[in-house]
């Protein structure tokens, strides 16, 4: 069911069309992708979200309630511009920023305690912002965003400067959050990021949105007919047996057993090519080619690009 809900919101800057009639509907407990090439429009969207820009049309509800400043003051949000004071030292920051979301200190400092230890940051106490490595930077403004316990939670690139290691932890906490019931926003790049964590996506290029919906219900809308089968016996002869239906996408032969990529051009099923191939041995694996978010944000990006 649809918890938030922006319908043809519209906004233009001087020359500039930010976002063209987008719709959005976001499921409550759920991650949700906001992904586009840059310029696409998604930080004007998360602006008008967090009400720090007004839509020229369109409207936001939350509950089928229209957008009010008490469901922003709620909200948590790590903006892709960080906005840590650098010479004011960490704990004092996160207090600051805890008692403008209305946390009392010590409920913040038992909040914080949680967190440095999740997100494992060491000797922070007393030290400046400044003085934290970017990773370190990184994780203080995450506390940041979620210390307050958000039912909304807006991620702007959350993974933007840390290296693998870290960024697999915050997927969990990420993961860990939403678990208990929190609904995410995400805007990233990172499309492996976005096939790990988001249940639904939408995706904006030039202003306006392309493309939503279920992340595998798309991936599947994308796969072609395709097959990737790993199997064993005579390979040269089943190629060779392959008709006009068939075409070859890829092929790797090893010692024992081959791998190939089968794409079916008419209307044979995934029944008549394991049947042709079990004449020639046995077919160790099988399984339908889906192809990654990466590819389709490419191809989809690029086909509207050679629209335009
Ligand atoms: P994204 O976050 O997807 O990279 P933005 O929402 O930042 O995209 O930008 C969408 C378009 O609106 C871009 O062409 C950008 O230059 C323009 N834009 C964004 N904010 C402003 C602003 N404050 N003033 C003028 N133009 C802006």
């Amino acid at each position: 069911m649809t918890y938030i809900c922006a319908q043809n919101i519209s906004k233009e800057f001087a020359n500039t069309k930010a976002l063209n009639n987008v719709s959005v509907s976001i499921a409550e407990g759920e991650i949700f992708g906001l992904l586009g090439p840059n310029g696409a429009g998604k930080t004007t969207f998360i602006r008008i979200l967090n009400q720090i820009f007004t839509a020229d049309s369109g409207s936001i509800t939350i509950n089928s309630q229209s957008l009010a400043a008490a469901d922003v003051h709620r909200m948590g949000y790590l903006p892709e511009e960080r906005g840590l004071y650098k010479k004011m030292k960490v704990a004092e920051q996160i207090y600051y920023f805890a008692a403008l979301k209305g946390m009392s200190r010590h409920n913040a400092q038992h909040e914080l305690n949680l967190w440095t230890e999740r997100l494992q940051i060491q000797n922070w106490e007393h030290k400046k912002v400044e003085e934290l490595s970017k990773g370190m930077q990184q994780k203080i403004q995450f506390i940041v965003s979620v210390i307050h316990k958000p039912k909304i939670l807006v991620l702007d690139e959350p993974f933007s400067g840390f290296d693998p290691v870290n960024a697999q932890r915050l997927k969990e906490e990420i993961l860990r959050l939403k678990a208990e019931g929190m609904t995410i926003i995400l805007s990233t790049h990172n499309m492996n990021s976005v096939e790990e964590l988001c249940n639904s996506i939408a995706l904006i290029h030039k202003s306006e949105k392309i493309l939503e919906g279920n992340l595998a219900h798309i991936k599947q809308s994308f796969a072609k007919n395709q097959y990737r089968i790993r199997f064993s016996g005579y390979v040269d002869t089943l190629m060779l047996s392959l008709n006009t239906s068939y075409k070859i996408i890829e092929q790797h032969k090893e010692d024992e057993q081959s791998e190939f990529v089968l794409e079916l051009l008419d209307n044979s099923s995934a029944n008549d090519v394991i049947r042709h191939c079990t004449q020639f041995g046995a077919i160790v694996s099988f399984s339908q080619v889906i192809p990654d978010m990466h590819s389709i944000f490419i191809d989809l990006v690029s086909r509207e690009q050679t629209n335009k």
